[in-house]
């Protein structure tokens, strides 16, 4: 008998058969997430895994049939305690989001809709693009404008530059690739993120490509510099075509000064691009707002609303102001996706005519929901206050005698350090460490012009005057204690 050929031999959808059994369950694994949340500061922000814990995920593939309530209370012992901890007060770590009991529960509707945005006619692909039309009003693009969300800035990084590429040579290089095609040229600061240059390596450019922009004293990049690469390279025959700028540097949070390089970029029919990972969207608040000016001038946006928009992960976007030139890049005629007038295969263009992925998930309930209940106002609000946090933490540094601020704080991210003479580097870096491990505040560290610095981002809309007193005190006592013993 073929394989295949077992009618009605047993029952094999994966539905429930018992559904009020499940229903319970799955109620208490919603309380259990309430109590997670509810509880937060009461736990350590972070605690390392134990060894027996870590052991258990070495188990054989499950053949046989397991059980629900089983599996959940594995997440609940194993799992969710040696978690990151970025939903806790104390984390201020990188820039990682607090995420919101609301991201939670449209992630969950999310799911049981279980729909693919890929494209076709249906409701979802409606909430994506009014969050488009909301995102560009936000940041102050034209309502024409196009977008869609990604993984992440990386990811919208990465999209932004095939659109730059293909806006510049035409769509003839998605036949012909980059060969013949000349030397082009992309300006980008010292300060931007690592994606910028891994962007444009897996755009084929290569990192050779870049002419990097030396920063002012604000850590900004410098316009006049940016003027006299352009003229350098156009003077030995390269094409310039990509100028990016950032709102919000990963290390300190500087904002290049987007207008004068807009106007710059567009004055040499270069693209402008604005890395807004986890700045942009402090245009809600209006305290912010004006540190951003000239984020409107952009041709193409990266933003996260998985960091400052407390939305959880993952939900970074791309939006780029000319539709046409986006669709150009990406959209490619495959007859198993014809588009129709009528039926479940209307409504064309689909969100895969502006990027790479086809099947995608709804990404775009969470931050709709996000929107809704809380409102640009609200979460302006949340995020002036991280920076307004920022500002106090920066205060006390400067009062504290053994503490040294190391860079200017525009946002809400702040650099310093212990005064620990030549032992500096090796001492800031295992305070951070013990931080980590005392579970009470977990910021990260990174290297300013060759120094180890202690660097606390405020994102957390959770994070309160408190976790910067215990930050600033653990940082004290355990500096003390390290250099005490001339460790
Ligand atoms: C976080 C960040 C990125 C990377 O974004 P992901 O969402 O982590 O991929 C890029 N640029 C800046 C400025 C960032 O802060």
């Amino acid at each position: 008998m073929a394989p295949f050929l077992v009618l009605g031999a047993t029952a094999v959808s994966l539905d429930p058969e018992d559904w009020t059994a499940w229903r319970a369950q799955g109620h208490r694994m919603l309380d259990d997430m309430f109590d997670h949340l509810q509880n937060l500061r009461s736990g350590p922000v972070w605690q390392p895994i134990p060894d027996a814990v870590r052991a258990e995920f070495q188990q054989d593939l499950p053949l046989g049939a397991g059980d629900l309530t089983a599996a959940h209370e594995r997440f609940m012992s194993a799992v969710r305690p040696y978690s990151v901890g970025n939903t806790h007060p104390g984390f201020m770590g990188w820039v990682h989001g607090g995420g919101t009991v609301v991201g939670m529960l449209a992630e969950m509707l999310a799911a049981g809709l279980n729909a693919n945005l890929g494209g076709r006619n249906h409701m979802p692909i409606e909430v994506e693009r009014q969050m488009v039309r909301w995102l560009a009003q936000i940041v102050g693009f034209p309502e024409t404008s196009s977008g869609l969300f990604v993984t992440g800035s990386s990811m919208a990084n990465f999209l932004a530059v095939l659109v730059a590429r293909t806006a510049k040579l035409g769509t003839v290089v998605r036949q012909t690739g980059l060969a013949g095609q000349g030397r082009l040229r992309a300006y980008v600061g010292k300060s931007a993120h690592g994606c910028i240059p891994q962007a444009l390596e897996m755009a084929g450019l290569g990192t050779d490509c870049i002419h990097w922009i030396a920063l002012d004293e604000q850590q900004r990049m410098d316009v006049s510099a940016v003027r006299v690469a352009l003229d350098q390279d156009l003077a030995q025959g390269y094409i310039p075509f990509f100028l990016c700028a950032t709102a919000g540097t990963v290390d300190v949070g500087a904002v290049d000064p987007l207008s004068e390089l807009a106007d710059l970029a567009h004055a040499h029919g270069l693209w402008f691009h604005v890395d807004g990972a986890y700045g942009a969207l402090g245009m809600m608040s209006p305290v912010i707002a004006p540190l951003l000016r000239g984020i409107e001038q952009a041709d193409s946006l990266a933003c996260d609303f998985h960091k400052w928009g407390q939305v959880p992960y993952d939900a970074g976007f791309l939006l780029v102001r000319d539709s046409d030139a986006h669709q150009r890049t990406f959209a490619s005629p495959a007859a198993y996706l014809r588009r129709e007038e009528r039926g479940l295969a209307a409504g064309s263009p689909w969100p895969c005519d502006f990027g790479p992925d086809l099947s995608r998930g709804f990404r775009a309930l969470k931050a709709w929901f996000t929107l809704q209940v809380y409102g640009t106002d609200r979460l302006g609000q949340v995020m002036a206050e991280t920076c307004a946090l920022a500002q106090s933490l920066k205060a006390r540094i400067q009062a504290e005698k053994a503490l040294e601020l190391m860079a200017p704080v525009t946002l809400n991210i702040v650099c310093f350090r212990y005064r620990a003479g030549q032992d500096s580097n090796q001492v800031n870096r295992e305070i951070v460490i013990r931080l980590h491990e005392s579970g009470l505040v977990a910021p990260s560290s990174t290297v300013l012009a060759g120094h180890v610095v202690i660097r606390a981002a405020v994102v957390n809309h959770r994070t309160e005057q408190q976790d910067m007193d215990t930050l600033v005190d653990a940082v004290l006592r355990i500096g003390a204690a390290l250099t005490e013993k001339g460790q």
